[in-house]
């Protein structure tokens, strides 16, 4: 089985490359590095069954291949609000020349899609049939309405043209290979707690997430890339669900930091809950995660401290 990552370099993109790899696949690895990282891939480069292609999709390529775990589009609001005509080039060229790429080879494609087609949700928890509260002409647009017209684009080719899709509804995941820079709460949370500076929470802190560890994640997205004769949106994420200010509290403790949790100004758009359903998921694919927010916290600090030299503890 030959398999195309794209945004293979980035955080997600990168643990899928390594199961992928660790399963006996063949794996391109295809990234234009915008948010990803060579030193996320460096341990694979060695392998004989890995190969790298930097190439921007919103340009069309000519590869042969089985599966497309198509990833590349930046997740961090902080990256996506950077150049956000790109990031809608690249939901919606980029999805159009994957999804081409897939009809002409026949290949099976999945995109991880996002929690953020919910918008600020009405309904709560989100089930994959509520179709989402969303601002189209906001700030997070660019990545929200991107990603709801990349669903829509699979759907149609699977409809017009009979491409086998698979669409991952992604909440919000974290673990190592996150960016120290990232601008996600993860990341910021814990490095601002091991240099010992300010946490700061945009808004009240009583805005909630739910928080999946990556390698949960990545057997998601394995089964439902293997699952057969289904092509809806399913969501993947953790069904527990926390606000800000005690996931600050959570990462302080377990960090064992002296930092001060300070309000800054809220975010706009910043949705207030978050939740999934994932009943779909357990019963289609018999997935649901398994790891602790706290047992995930302290790897993912323990791979912080690696990036930011500081003495394990
Ligand atoms: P990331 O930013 O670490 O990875 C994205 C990768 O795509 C990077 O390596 C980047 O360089 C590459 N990329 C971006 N634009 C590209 C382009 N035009 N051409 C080629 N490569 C390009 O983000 P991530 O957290 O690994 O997210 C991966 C996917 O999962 C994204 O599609 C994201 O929307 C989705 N997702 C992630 C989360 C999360 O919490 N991590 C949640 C929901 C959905
Ligand atoms: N957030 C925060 N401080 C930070 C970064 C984020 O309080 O340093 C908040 C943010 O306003 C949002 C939540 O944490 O309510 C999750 O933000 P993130 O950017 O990680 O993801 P998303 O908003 O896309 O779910």
């Amino acid at each position: 089985m030959r398999a195309l990552v794209t945004g293979g370099a980035g955080f997600l993109g990168s643990h899928l490359c390594e199961r992928l790899l660790a399963e006996g696949a063949e794996v391109i690895c295809l990234d234009n590095f915008f948010s990803g990282r060579r030193s996320n891939i460096k341990h694979l480069m060695s392998h004989p069954n890995f190969e790298v292609i930097r190439h921007d999709i919103v340009q069309p390529i000519w590869l042969e291949v089985d599966r497309i775990f198509h990833l590349a589009c930046p997740a961090s609001p902080v990256h996506y609000q950077f150049n956000p005509v790109k990031t809608v080039k690249t939901n919606v060229m980029g999805t159009i020349n994957m999804l081409g790429l897939a009809k002409r080879v026949k290949a099976r494609i999945l995109l991880t899609s996002t929690s953020e087609v919910y918008g600020d949700p009405k309904e709560h928890p989100q089930k994959e049939s509520y179709w989402g509260n969303v601002n189209p002409v906001g700030v997070r647009s660019c990545y929200d309405e991107g990603k709801r017209v990349a669903e829509c684009l699979m759907m149609d080719y699977h409809r017009q043209n009979k491409v086998e899709v698979r669409i991952a509804r992604v909440f919000n995941t974290y673990g190592p290979r996150m960016l120290a820079d990232d601008g996600r709460v993860v990341s910021n949370f814990c490095v601002a707690a091991l240099r010992g500076e300010d946490i700061e929470i945009y808004g009240d802190g009583n805005q909630t997430r739910s928080f999946a560890y990556v390698s949960d994640i990545i057997d998601g997205l394995m089964k439902l890339m293997n699952v057969e004769d289904f092509c809806g949106p399913v969501n993947l994420g953790s069904p527990e669900e926390f606000t800000i200010k005690e996931l600050a509290d959570l990462v302080i403790e377990l960090a064992n930091s002296s930092s001060k949790v300070v309000f800054r100004p809220p975010r706009p758009d910043d949705p207030h809950r978050r939740r999934p359903d994932i009943s779909l998921a357990k019963e289609i694919l018999n997935w649901s995660p398994t790891t602790p927010l706290r047992e995930g916290l302290k790897r993912t600090l323990e791979h912080f401290r690696r990036e930011l030299g500081l003495q394990s503890a």
